[in-house]
């Protein structure tokens, strides 16, 4: 083999540069290696229909080795890099310390959520980011009920009824509809919590909802989501929060369990170790138009990392988004095989086709190549749209069949918590009911299951060094 191309992050971006080299490489000509902390990746925006119970978690999930042929896959988490030796310091799931050697090198590591010092936010809130926190808030949901459903004071049963979202981007936006969605199908179930109602608040700090998208269809999902009952809290932040309360600017205090975290993305921690530039504002990767690494010959980055200028506004960086970082996937990996034979990379350039935010219940509103869509024909749209971009047919067949049987059977209501997280063989009942139903804030909780809320279970917000030693190997969530 001539050359070593080594990718760090098996995202949209990292996927999308693998399966184009193993198409463009002359063969034989390089060996591709993609280096992963999980083995699959993750569509997020289905994330929101995952939490939502419209289909199976595991259908959100692309597993990396049914997409790569040629490209080798090495399970673990990039931890540094050595430029000027050109290799990449990599830590296994059974902890081992690897360095692999490349020539070229292509950073997609993507982002990780972006906590602010709120006191109680890390404790408190759970994010809508990763496979674990969208069950986990599914689970949250059902146990939500459980509880409140068993509780006799309708002011506390209030608390265990209420469930606010911070941040109004697609995931907030999305994670709220889907998830307001699924709890008003599951109270024909509860009576006490049917007669009662549930509560959704959507807190905002910019003046309006969703700035991805044109303002008139913005307005329509904020019309469609207040005549559901959801209250939107635009121009408004949040203060403080407790296991059962979150306080707004101003001093207003909301009883509720349950607080969503979805108020923006950092690079992953990662960056900071891989001795390359970054940007003073976003931390993100600083590359030129045609995504190498300034002033660090051999390295490349791409997708939610890296600040690639906006071929439509050179200041600004490209938006974080799905759509832009496959496209520099695509890129990038043509770049890397000019530079191979010494041709000149090209230029980034990419316009928006379209954007689309479900808001459950059948309707969405969306945005394509110039057209505004409202209502089911939107949903329809980004339904097919993702279906479309869902990368392997049987993938694909698994998803139509997941909405298919929701639509017809309605959504399942169990909670499986404890799933894949038996309690030890001489106590196989340590683990207490799902976790909302123990003492919120009891100080000495153990480490919960994976996928059960942090407020049951305080644990400490893990370093970035933490997040670069742990790899989550595999971890599939459920
Ligand atoms: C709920 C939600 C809904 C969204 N909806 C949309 C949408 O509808 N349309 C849209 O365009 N965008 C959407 N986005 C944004 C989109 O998900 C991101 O912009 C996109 O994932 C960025 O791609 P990426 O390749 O940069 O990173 P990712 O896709 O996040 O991939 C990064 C990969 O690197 C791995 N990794 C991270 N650190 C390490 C490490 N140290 N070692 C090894 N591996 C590592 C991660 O595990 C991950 O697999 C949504 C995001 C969320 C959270």
């Amino acid at each position: 083999m001539a050359w070593n191309i080594v990718i760090a992050g098996g995202g949209f971006g990292g996927l999308e540069a693998a399966r184009r080299l193993e198409r463009k490489l002359p063969h034989n000509s390089a060996q591709v290696t993609l280096v992963s902390d999980q083995n699959f990746m993750l569509y997020t925006p289905l994330l929101p229909g995952a939490a939502a119970g419209t289909l199976e978690p595991r259908h959100a999930v692309v597993p990396l080795r049914e997409q790569l042929h040629h490209t080798h896959l090495r399970l673990g988490a990039v931890t540094g890099a050595d430029p000027a030796a050109k290799v990449l310091n990599v830590t296994t799931g059974d902890g081992r310390q690897q360095e692999l050697p490349y020539d070229h090198l292509i950073v997609a590591v993507g982002s990780v959520s972006r906590t602010l010092p709120i006191p109680g936010l890390a404790e408190h809130a759970v994010g809508m980011k990763t496979l674990p926190e969208a069950i986990a808030l599914r689970n949250r949901l059902l146990q939500s009920l459980e509880v409140a459903e068993g509780i006799d004071d309708p002011a506390d049963r209030a608390e265990w009824l209420t469930f606010v979202f911070v941040g109004a981007g697609y995931a907030g936006l999305e994670g709220l509809a889907e998830l307001q969605d699924f709890a008003t199908d599951l109270l024909d179930r509860y009576p006490r919590c049917r007669d009662q109602g549930v509560r959704f608040v959507l807190v905002e700090a910019r003046d309006r909802v969703m700035p991805e998208i044109p303002a008139s269809l913005a307005d329509f999902a904020v019309r469609e989501l207040k005549a559901r009952g959801i209250e939107i809290r635009t121009g408004t932040t949040i203060d403080a929060m407790t296991a059962d309360t979150a306080t707004l600017a101003g001093g207003e205090v909301l009883p509720c369990r349950t607080v969503v975290w979805t108020a923006g993305v950092k690079p992953s921690p990662v960056v900071k170790s891989l001795g390359v530039p970054l940007d003073d504002r976003s931390g993100r990767i600083v590359v030129d138009r045609a995504l190498r690494v300034k002033g660090v010959p051999g390295v490349w980055a791409i997708g939610d990392a890296a600040h690639v200028p906006d071929p439509l506004d050179l200041e600004r960086p490209a938006p974080p988004t799905a759509q832009h970082a496959i496209r520099q996937g695509r890129k990038v990996a043509d770049n890397v095989i000019l530079t191979l034979s010494d041709r000149k990379p090209r230029q980034f350039t990419y316009k928006t086709l379209g954007v689309f935010v479900d808001l459950g219940r059948g309707k969405a509103v969306a945005s394509t190549v110039g057209l505004r869509w409202r209502g089911v024909p939107a949903w329809f749209i980004a339904r097919t749209y993702h279906l479309g971009s869902m990368p392997g047919t049987t993938r694909k067949i698994r998803l139509v069949a997941d909405w298919t049987v929701g639509l017809f059977f309605g959504r399942d209501g169990s909670e499986l918590g404890r799933l894949g997280h038996p309690g030890r063989l001489d106590a196989p009942d340590e683990i207490a009911f799902g976790g909302a139903g123990a003492d919120a804030d009891a100080d000495d909780a153990s480490t919960p299951p994976e996928g059960e809320p942090a407020s049951t279970a305080p644990a400490p917000e893990a370093t970035d060094e933490d997040a670069q030693a742990a790899p989550r190997v595999n971890a599939s969530g459920d």
